[in-house]
């Protein structure tokens, strides 16, 4: 091949590749005129260009030695022609009746070389001659080489601009999703506990009402107001402590727990003494699967905590005269507590929120005792710092099976 030709495919590859790379059109709009004036043997270039769709013309770059300014094109001009005809326009002979100044002056010949892709317009490289120039076959075919190249690079770096941005719009997105759904929870939350406290605050005031009430009618015995306060200020006692476990952050153990070996069998017998009042007010069994020795390093009191919502939930949701069976499961690495109950079940449209702080489902439920929807939120929470997990499968009408899975090597405390 002859030695030009090969030196021309050469530099006009490594600008391509060059500009692949560039994050500047600047510097690809540079390379490219500067490519050009090589492989045209021109004596200067520069490049019109159109940064937006919709701008007109703007010089984006000239080539060190251009001897004057370069206008903006005209209309009708050469630039127009080769615009339209989206082909380079080639003039060996410039006129200088055609110029608002004397341009022959600074060249005698030019190439107007279109940069385009289907409709869109970019820009146009401009080579030109100090002395006149003939155009042979060979550099019309070169010119057309160097606009499809310079097109085909732009339009890949604008592709990848647009990418860019997607994915930079996406990422953006998704944070703010977030941000919106951790503000959202927490809006909830606030609300949820407002809630919660209102209602036994509410009972007080009214009892001291009564107790205090000077219209005439008998106030109420003071021991009855105090029976009635002392019991809301229990409700609003354990409401706190259960909110404070939970609200402590995730992963972090509070301080006052303790990691030590428990014997699960041990405390199930506990918790289930403890429960069996509650469950024979209803007349449910509590049966407790016998299962050999099974220790597990963990927190007691929190374990107990988690034994015995469960519990305390399968009596509560349980029919008169049902049962409740309580399992403890050894496999391979992890030990899998079990509570199943035959009581009122729980919906599909429940399931997935029965964990959540202050979800109630069967509200209307009568149940003895005020419910806050926090009994399984802190399952999960004593399950997960222990490295565990819970699950449920549950059909209403037929009960429901809770199961704590939780690792026997839990992580350290
Ligand atoms: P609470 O019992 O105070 O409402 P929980 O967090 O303990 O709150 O339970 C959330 C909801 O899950 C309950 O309101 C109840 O509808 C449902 N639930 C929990 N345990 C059971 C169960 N064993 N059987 C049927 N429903 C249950």
């Amino acid at each position: 091949m002859d030695k030009t030709i090969s030196r021309r495919i050469t530099l006009l590859n490594k600008t391509i590749l060059d500009s692949m790379a560039e994050k500047d059109i600047m510097v690809i709009i540079r390379n490219f005129t500067e490519v050009g004036i090589t492989i045209l043997d021109a004596d200067f270039g520069f490049a019109w260009w159109k940064f937006q769709d919709h701008e007109e013309y703007r010089l984006a770059y000239k080539s060190q030695n251009t001897p004057y300014e370069p206008t903006l094109p005209r209309e009708k001009a050469g630039n127009y022609v080769a615009r339209t005809t989206k082909k380079p326009f080639f003039d060996s002979h410039v006129k200088d009746d055609n110029y608002e100044f004397n341009i022959s002056k600074y060249l005698k010949s030019y190439i107007i070389i279109p940069i385009y892709y289907n409709d869109l317009i970019y820009g146009s490289l401009v080579l030109c001659y100090k002395h006149e120039h003939i155009f042979t076959d060979d550099e019309q075919g070169w010119a057309i080489s160097l606009g499809n190249s310079t097109a085909q690079t732009i339009t890949i770096h604008r592709f990848i601009e647009k990418e860019q941005e997607n994915i930079k719009k996406t990422t953006m997105l998704k944070y703010t999703w977030k941000l919106l759904q951790e503000e959202k929870l927490k809006t909830e939350f606030i609300a949820n506990a407002t809630h919660e406290f209102r209602t036994p605050l509410a009972i007080i005031k009214g009892n001291v009402d009564l107790g205090l009430q000077s219209n005439g009618k008998k106030p109420k015995s003071p021991r009855s107001v105090f029976r009635a306060v002392n019991t809301e200020i229990k409700h609003l006692s354990e409401i706190l402590s259960d909110l404070a476990m939970i609200t402590s952050e995730n992963g972090r153990l509070n301080n006052d727990m303790t990691f030590t070996e428990v014997d699960l069998g041990l405390l199930t017998k506990r918790v289930v003494k403890r429960c069996k009042t509650l469950a024979h007010k209803k007349r449910i069994a509590l049966k407790v699967k016998p299962s050999p020795n099974i220790t597990i390093l963990g927190d007691r009191a929190y374990l107990e905590k988690l034994l015995t919502n469960l519990i305390h939930n399968s009596i509560t949701y349980g029919k008169e005269k049902g049962k409740t069976t309580i399992e403890t499961i050894d496999t391979d690495r992890h030990i899998v507590l079990k509570v199943v109950d035959d009581g009122i079940g729980i919906s599909k449209k429940d399931l997935p929120h029965i964990f959540e702080r202050f979800y109630r489902a069967n509200k209307y439920y009568p149940t003895s005792g005020r419910r806050t929807g926090l009994g399984l939120a802190i399952v999960k929470w004593v399950a997960e710092i222990h490295g565990g997990q819970v699950s449920v499968e549950s059909s209403k009408n037929k009960g429901s099976t809770f199961s704590i899975s939780l690792p026997k090597e839990p992580h350290s405390p």
